[in-house]
């Protein structure tokens, strides 16, 4: 048996620490948040919530459906049939687009709360140092505090995160260079009445915001108030980093009244959420995830792609890398 250090407890960080502990071994979480979840995150307001991260998951590989018909099972996710549409030339017109999209339900995270159980978590813990002793490894947080030793460092941090506490020298870290992590700024609104807009999605091709959603429709969730999340493109979020929240308050209503038959109601309740490190840019190099010279590894949907169910397969190859280096 091993002892590892997971650093993160978003969807690849406890699939990881699942996994490695099914097979025999101790590890231990370390999470610099109050709660988990990471990228797949819900915000609690008064009388409404928003999921204000990742909206919606989708699936491809075979042994990623099998896990997602368990989470299914068990009341963790279910299946989210919006009527979506696509906003091309000024206008929304349906899309066509007709592939199985899933939420955690009653809140994003549910299924990383559903995996945690019997799994060691540390949350408030911003990890900022590694430091190598003998074979095995310290950790050190942003207060001075240590933890160790472990075995082995399993870092699924964002790339910016993740490439920051690797150790120079460490042959995870040069194609970290070559890849990018893009911002995304997400505005949530309650409304008072409904707004009787037709779509519960929609994609954008023009503007600058490329997805609005009607949060309340998704299973679990409260009908009433009505809610809506609104996503910025990576590019504008990177050139107004620091944006008002009323500016983009009134960007977010222009674009939902170009959808509604008639005049929006009164918006009760709205927040913002800056996420400086959404998802993966276009530039991806292939990345190793295992560096068995210095027992270091990497998963993170960034790893591989993008979306959560990169997330899931970077934490299932990174576990059989390290179950092997350990048999
Ligand atoms: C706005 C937005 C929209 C998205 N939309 C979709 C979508 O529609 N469909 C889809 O499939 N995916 C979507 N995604 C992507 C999806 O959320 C991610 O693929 C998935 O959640 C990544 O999980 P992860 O465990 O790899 O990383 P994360 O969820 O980012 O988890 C990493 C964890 O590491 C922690 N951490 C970072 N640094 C440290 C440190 N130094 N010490 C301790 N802890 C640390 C973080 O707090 C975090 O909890 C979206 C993401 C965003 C932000």
């Amino acid at each position: 048996m091993a002892i590892f250090a997971v650093v993160g407890a978003g969807l690849s960080g406890i699939t990881l620490a699942r996994e490695l502990q099914r097979a025999g071994h101790r590890c231990q979480i370390f999470e610099k948040s109050r709660g988990r979840g990471g990228r797949l995150a819900t915000r609690r307001r008064e009388g409404w919530q928003a999921d204000h991260g990742a909206q919606y998951f989708t699936v491809r590989d075979a042994a990623f459906e099998t896990e997602v018909q368990h989470w299914l099972e068990q009341g963790w996710v279910s299946h989210w049939q919006p009527k979506l549409g696509v906003i091309e030339r000024g206008e929304a017109v349906e899309s066509p687009d007709d592939q199985a999209r899933y939420v955690g339900s009653p809140t994003m995270n549910a299924m990383v709360h559903g995996m945690s159980e019997g799994i060691d978590l540390y949350t408030k813990t911003r990890i900022d140092r590694l430091e190598r002793v003998e074979n095995q490894w310290r950790l050190w947080d942003d207060s001075g505090e240590q933890y160790g030793l472990f075995d082995a460092i399993l870092l699924t941090a964002p790339l910016a995160q993740s490439l920051a506490l690797l150790p120079s020298g460490s042959r995870l870290e040069v194609p970290l260079r070559r890849t990018t992590m893009l911002p995304t700024w997400a505005v949530a609104m309650a409304f008072e009445q409904p707004t009787g807009i037709e779509f519960d999605g929609v994609f954008t091709k023009e503007g600058v915001i490329s997805w609005a959603a009607r949060d309340s429709s998704k299973p679990g969730r409260e009908p009433e108030p009505e809610v809506w999340v609104m996503h910025f493109t990576a590019q504008w979020t990177a050139n107004h980093l620091d944006a008002r929240e009323d500016l983009m308050q009134q960007q977010c209503l222009t674009m939902l009244r170009k959808l509604a038959p008639k005049d929006l109601p009164p918006m009760v309740d709205s927040f913002k959420h800056r996420w400086l490190y959404a998802r993966t840019g276009p530039a991806h190099a292939e990345i190793q995830q295992w560096d068995a010279e210095n027992n270091l590894g990497l998963a993170g949907d960034w790893t591989i792609g993008d979306r959560l169910e990169d997330a899931w397969l970077s934490a299932m190859r990174l576990s059989k890398a390290v179950q092997q280096a350990w048999s």
